[in-house]
């Protein structure tokens, strides 16, 4: 199939072909004309799929076909759980309506409000955004969101991890009911079953798996390792295979910060990416593991989220999740369009129940080694590793790091109710 028999307009084709995309990824195929239509749309898509131009695409043609107000009053909104996604969505935006008479802005937490608020006064006809500056704006009456016709909730399960599930109903309340839903989640809990039946009316469902993606394409293992010996190991590793680019999954910002310090130290450059670091740094981490200056990227799993780094080949999980489908998540970053890709877990006594959790889920056992020098103590407990408690993750991309209760939850009995970590 070709993106011309998709039914969109010259000026985007246009800035498809711009962007150098041959043909149309699955979901874009299965998304765009029920969208076109002017249909609900619930799709089960994650980061490497191509969605945002699924979504985006048939949404600018809608609003370029209609009525463009003199006072350009916000008429599509895209809300996303962060700030890197929501930069991300707006570069896409801004591109693939190049060829078009449509304004396009961006708002988030943690950077000053300001340019965000005289840029809404000069008129937006798409906004994207985050929960938090979005009601923290609507409440100080900078914007209206009364004339909103296609509102898009994106990684709508990541949403919900974060807390955001009140936020969400609050700039429900605020946008027209009469509208176009469009949601995407990468998975599909109760939770985010019952928010769409609140939010989409009689949608039509789509679904793409990122094409070599898919946990089988990945070449997987595990390295079971005594904990005290995991830093030295990654930079063994990293070293003597002379990795060039490899993410790194730590479970906090606290070891992301750790760990980043004695890569550096041993000659790796490296940098951290997670809630507590500012947007500049956060900007700048990115963009220097991109272009090749910096080598790792140490992250956390919110921090992460969603961020469009192509062709990675190495992913480690420094610590592995306890919540299963975070695996799937993180390791989805290896082996992206067409190139080989592998994923290392350095698993230690204490982390013995999450990835018993973690094969259950992707069916499969993945092969374990051990390195000489890098055993696993024979001694260690495999009482799991402690949880943060259940407090509410911060808004647009997770600061908060202070004041909680470490517990022991239930986090080992049920993977599928377990609490996320708050420390990333
Ligand atoms: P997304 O899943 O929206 O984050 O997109 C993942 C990556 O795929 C981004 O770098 C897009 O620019 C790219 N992309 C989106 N659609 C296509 C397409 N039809 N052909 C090739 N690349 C695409």
């Amino acid at each position: 199939m070709s993106f011309n028999s998709l039914g969109l307009s010259d000026a985007l084709l246009k800035a498809i072909n711009k962007k150098g995309y041959d043909k149309p990824s699955p979901i874009q195929e299965k998304a765009i004309p029920p969208i076109l239509e002017g249909k609900d749309v619930l799709a089960s898509a994650q980061t490497g799929t191509g969605k945002t131009a699924g979504f985006t695409l048939p949404l600018l043609q809608i609003l370029s076909e209609g009525t463009i107000k003199r006072q350009r009053p916000v008429r599509a909104l895209i809300l996303t759980p962060t700030r890197e996604l929501a930069a991300q969505i707006f570069e896409n935006v801004k591109e693939y309506s190049e060829f078009l008479d449509i304004r396009s802005a961006v708002i988030f937490g943690g950077v000053n409000q300001r340019p965000q608020v005289a840029q809404l006064r000069r008129g937006v006809d798409v906004l994207v955004a985050t929960p938090g500056r979005l009601l923290d704006l609507c409440n100080q009456n900078v914007l209206s969101l009364s004339n909103v016709e296609i509102f898009v909730l994106d990684e709508a399960d990541r949403m919900l991890d974060m807390g955001f599930v009140r936020d969400i109903e609050r700039i429900i309340k605020l946008i027209p009911k009469k509208r176009q839903n469009l949601m995407f989640s990468a998975t599909f809990s109760k939770d985010i079953k019952r928010l769409a039946t609140g939010i989409l009316t009689h949608p039509v469902s789509v679904e793409a798996t990122p094409e070599n993606t898919t946990v089988e394409v990945i070449k997987q293992k595990v390295f079971r390792v005594a904990k005290a010996k995991k830093t030295g190991l990654i930079i063994k590793m990293i070293s003597e295979g002379n990795w060039q680019q490899v993410l790194v999954f730590t479970r906090t910002k606290h070891g992301a910060n750790n760990l980043t310090k004695k890569m550096i130290s041993a000659g790796i450059t490296a940098a951290a990416i997670h809630g507590n670091k500012s947007q500049g740094a956060r900007t700048k981490a990115l963009a220097g593991f991109k272009d090749g200056s910096i080598r790792v990227m140490v992250a956390t799993d919110i921090a992460a989220r969603g961020l469009d780094i192509p062709l990675l080949p190495h992913v480690i999980n420094f610590e592995i999740p306890n919540i299963p489908e975070d695996y799937v998540h993180r390791i989805g970053r290896t082996g992206r369009a067409g190139a080989s890709g592998i994923a290392i877990s350095l698993v230690s006594a204490d982390e013995t129940s999450f990835l018993t959790d973690i094969q259950k889920l992707i069916g499969m056992k993945i092969p374990v080694e051990i390195i000489e020098g890098f055993e696993p103590d024979p001694n260690a407990s495999t009482e799991p590793v402690k949880q943060g408690g259940g407090r509410r993750a911060p808004r647009g991309g997770g600061n908060n790091n202070s004041g909680r209760k470490s517990t022991k939850s239930s986090n080992t009995s049920n993977s599928g109710r377990r609490s996320r970590d708050r420390r990333n």
